[in-house]
This record gives C-alpha cells, sequence and structure tokens, in this order.
C-alpha cells in the first residue's frame, strides 16, 4: 500500500471533493485552504515533483489549472485575482511529494503572499543576466 496521500486520495482510499477527473489529472479542493476555493491539480500517476513529470502531462495539468481559475473567477468564493503556484522541493515550500499545481483564490488584504529577501528591489548587472541566460540556453539544449 502506497504511503502518498495523493496517490491515496485517487485510489478512493482517501476522501477528497472532486472537481475536474479525467484519465490523467484529478483537481480536488485542499483540505487547509489558503483562502476558500483553493484548488489542488494533480497527475492521477505518481511524479514525486516537476523532473519526474511528463511535460505532456505538465501541459494538461496547465490546461486544467487555466479552466479552473476560470471556474473559481465565476464562483460564489471571493476571488480578486488567482495564483497558479507549483512548490517544486523542500526549499521552495513542497510538502507533499506527489507533484500539485496549486489554484488559489486571491483579494486584497487577504493575508498571503510572498516574502522578498532585501535586496529584492536590486536590479542585476546585464552582463550577470546575460551569463545565467547563456548557461540555461545551454542546459535546455539551444
Ligand atoms: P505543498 O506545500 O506541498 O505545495 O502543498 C501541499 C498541499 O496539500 C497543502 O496546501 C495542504 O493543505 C494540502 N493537503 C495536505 N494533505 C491533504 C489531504 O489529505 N487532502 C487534501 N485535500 N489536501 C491536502
Ligand atoms: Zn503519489
Amino acid at each position: 500500500m502506497t504511503e502518498c496521500i495523493f496517490c491515496r486520495i485517487v485510489s478512493g482510499e482517501l476522501p477528497s471533493s472532486t472537481v475536474y477527473e479525467d484519465d490523467h489529472v484529478l483537481a480536488f479542493m485542499d483540505i487547509q485552504p489558503v483562502n476558500p476555493g483553493h484548488v489542488l491539480v494533480i497527475p492521477k500517476e505518481h511524479a514525486a515533483d516537476l523532473k519526474d513529470l511528463d511535460p505532456h502531462l505538465g501541459g494538461h495539468l496547465f490546461q486544467v489549472g487555466q479552466q479552473v481559475a476560470a471556474a473559481i473567477r465565476g464562483a460564489s468564493v471571493l476571488s480578486e485575482g488567482v495564483n497558479l503556484l507549483v512548490a517544486d522541493g523542500e526549499a521552495a515550500g513542497q510538502e507533499v511529494f506527489h507533484m500539485h499545481l496549486h489554484v488559489i483564490p486571491r483579494f486584497a488584504n487577504d493575508g498571503f503572499g510572498f516574502h522578498f529577501s532585501p535586496h529584492y528591489h536590486d536590479q542585476t548587472e546585464r552582463e550577470e543576466l546575460d551569463r545565467i541566460a547563456e548557461e540555461l540556453r545551454s542546459n535546455l539544449g539551444g
């Protein structure tokens, strides 16, 4: 029996409130929502994180997230905006290691947000941006 709580939700062993389902993807309500209407979109097949996720499935997952965001906008929950968010890795805040896309309704002064380092407002030199961009291009095989 798997230990993964999201796999157990997919199998029906644990309860969830389904928002959307197809052969590859399940969307359900987050049990501890940042705001009412917070949805998680997951691949049905276990993938611990982004590197394990098939890119085509990732594309489909994002499409479903986009549709769920539109559904949230038309729903009765308060939503002046939406965050689509993936925490990939512990340092990024990932707690459940079955990849998931958060669809989070947002409104002014809802208390949620990102914390920036004191250096956030410093602009990076073009040389440094170019150096990193070149490295990433190379890693992308371009
Ligand atoms: P992470 O921090 O890994 O990006 O987010 C994990 C999310 O999963 C959290 O928002 C948390 O509330 C949600 N979560 C954890 N356990 C359960 C559960 O058993 N059921 C549901 N529906 N959501 C869960
Ligand atoms: Zn899993």
